[in-house]
């Protein structure tokens, strides 16, 4: 007798989609069945017509616990992505206060978190490093990066543009530095790339400039942040690999011409791999001039042939990870009438609708296999951030995780009925096709037909990488 038995579905695996039955018992993987087998267990879902993937991780997102729970907290931010289908999301360490950077504060997150989560999490540790300190000051926090690594992070991650006090812009230095502590560890470090120099300078130019309609300083906000900016960044990350033998992760890549040097750099043999998000695969620069503050995000979406261009990217697997980048913000940071692009948060609320939206664009707008979710939104982030073993395969005693998608099911972005605690969000009336119908963790069903169950809050389990 199996703990849970989906059955009829077509299962999705990065190379192919086949049906079959499945078995869960003690929380994993128990078999894999012909389909309509018949098998006894105390829970049976029937999944006929529908699309089972092994769960989704989202290897992006920002959830703000502790120090900005306006914003967003584990409990609301983990039910949204619960009910979207996410079942493992790894964490960023910053829009946190404190940044997580140390050993001391990954204690006392870890006890705040783990007690609402309703997904399984992995974390991110914070690189913060010391571009603007002065001459014998540290800021940085290289000497507690091998302890944060042996406290089971599963990436690291660095900012390399202006970022504020709470999480200080790494300078190549750091970088060159972080990535020879880390190298004998075999860790992966993230980093944020946009030069800093060019942000800082180009911002304070477009600032200054007098008497701008709202449209001129959004044509402002998105020149500042122009490619040039990621490029260089990217370049100077992808030398200090180089230069060390360091594994590095691009976050967010919005632009191909990015993505060439990631590509450059793969088939150079560095240790590179790099993610990107579902607005720079579907949105473009027309949207951030009609949305306008909900929009805003950096780096910023991009030109119609640029984003075009970006798919060739994921699909000959140099963007092997697609994360929703989720950065919340409170409702008035977002406002459009109160707020230009400038005072506006620089952040999407997108982890609800993360998963849908990649299955609309995939499945039906771009006429692709399913199985590139299976790969970008599973098996690549497990590979990539060491979950595999645990998660992103359907592979006996991995965890039973599953979402069942309905390729059909019409979904509309509705931003008043979000499970998140922001409220506004560029994809506000964004619709399409295919949506989960039900999530499972661990063989339990934490959410169904988009809404997540109030036992799921607290069942999330933090992961560990496996290696
Ligand atoms: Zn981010």
């Amino acid at each position: 007798m199996y703990d849970l038995v989906i059955k009829n579905g077509k299962l999705v695996t990065p190379d192919r989609i086949y049906e079959a039955d499945i078995a869960i018992t003690d929380g994993v993987y128990a078999a894999f069945l012909q389909a309509g087998s018949d098998a006894p267990a105390k829970e049976i879902i029937d999944a006929k017509g529908n699309y089972v993937f092994p769960g989704i991780i989202d290897c992006h997102a920002h959830l703000n616990e502790p120090g900005f729970e306006y914003r967003e907290d584990f409990a609301t931010g983990s039910r949204a992505a619960a009910a979207a289908g996410c079942t493992t999301l790894i964490d960023m360490p910053l829009n946190n206060d404190p940044s997580l950077m140390n050993k001391e504060i990954f204690d006392m997150k870890m006890g705040l978190i783990s007690k609402h989560s309703a997904v399984d999490f992995a974390l991110w540790g914070g690189i913060v490093g010391d571009y603007d300190s002065q001459p014998g000051s540290v800021k940085n926090n290289m000497k507690d990066l091998v302890d944060l690594h042996n406290c089971g992070v599963a990436a690291f991650k660095g900012f390399t543009c202006p970022n504020g006090d709470l999480f200080p812009t790494v300078n190549m230095g750091n970088v060159r530095k972080a990535l020879e502590i880390l190298k004998p560890y075999n860790a992966l470090c993230g980093f944020h790339c946009e030069e800093f120099g060019q942000v800082l300078e180009r911002e304070k130019e477009a600032k200054a400039k007098e008497n701008r309609t709202k449209e001129e300083k959004i044509r402002d906000f998105l020149d500042s942040h122009d490619v040039w900016t990621e490029y260089v960044a990217t370049k100077n990350v992808i030398d200090m690999v180089r230069a060390t033998g360091g594994r590095v992760h691009i976050c967010h890549v919005s632009h191909p011409m990015v993505a060439q040097v990631v590509k450059d750099a793969i088939h150079e043999g560095l240790s590179i791999t790099a993610e990107t998000c579902p607005h720079y695969l579907g949105y473009t620069e027309d949207f951030v001039f009609e949305k306008g503050a909900p929009a805003k995000c950096t780096p910023p979406m991009r030109r119609k042939e640029d984003m075009e261009k970006l798919w060739d990217y994921v699909l000959d697997g140099t963007l092997s990870c697609v994360g929703s980048d989720h950065s919340p913000a409170a409702d008035e940071e977002k406002d459009n009438e109160t707020k230009d692009i400038w005072q506006a948060w620089g952040g999407l609320n997108s982890i609800q609708f993360f998963l849908p939206m990649m299955f609309d664009m995939v499945v039906h707008k771009k006429g692709l296999s399913p199985s590139l979710i299976a790969k970008v939104m599973d098996y690549n982030p497990a590979k990539v951030f060491g979950l595999y073993g645990k998660k992103g395969a359907f592979e006996l005693g991995f965890d039973g995780d599953i979402v069942i998608v309905d390729p059909e099911r019409p979904w509309k972005c509705s931003q008043e009925e979000l499970l998140t605690k922001g409220h506004v969000s560029c994809f506000d009336k964004e619709e399409g096709k295919g949506a989960p119908v039900c999530t499972v963790i661990r063989g339990k069903v934490v959410a169904e037909d988009g809404m997540y169950k109030e036992e799921a809050i607290g069942y999330g389990e933090f992961v560990r990488p496996v290696k």
